[in-house]
């Protein structure tokens, strides 16, 4: 499993997603970033900064 916490990249932020896989994760923290940092929709902008943060659990 895929695991990523939001606060590894904004200082603060508790939310955290698991996923079978990166896309997993991506769908989720795209939402993430449009609806609770205010990033333009559709979020794509974060993927840059959530792939090197995924761990694998
Ligand atoms: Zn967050």
């Amino acid at each position: 499993m895929k695991h990523f916490a939001c606060g590894d990249i904004i200082p603060g932020c508790d939310a955290t997603f698991t996923a079978a896989d990166d896309d997993g994760i991506l769908v989720q923290t795209r939402a993430h970033a449009v609806d609770a940092h205010g990033m333009p929709a559709p979020g794509t902008d974060s993927d840059a900064l959530v792939l090197p943060a995924i761990r694998t659990a």
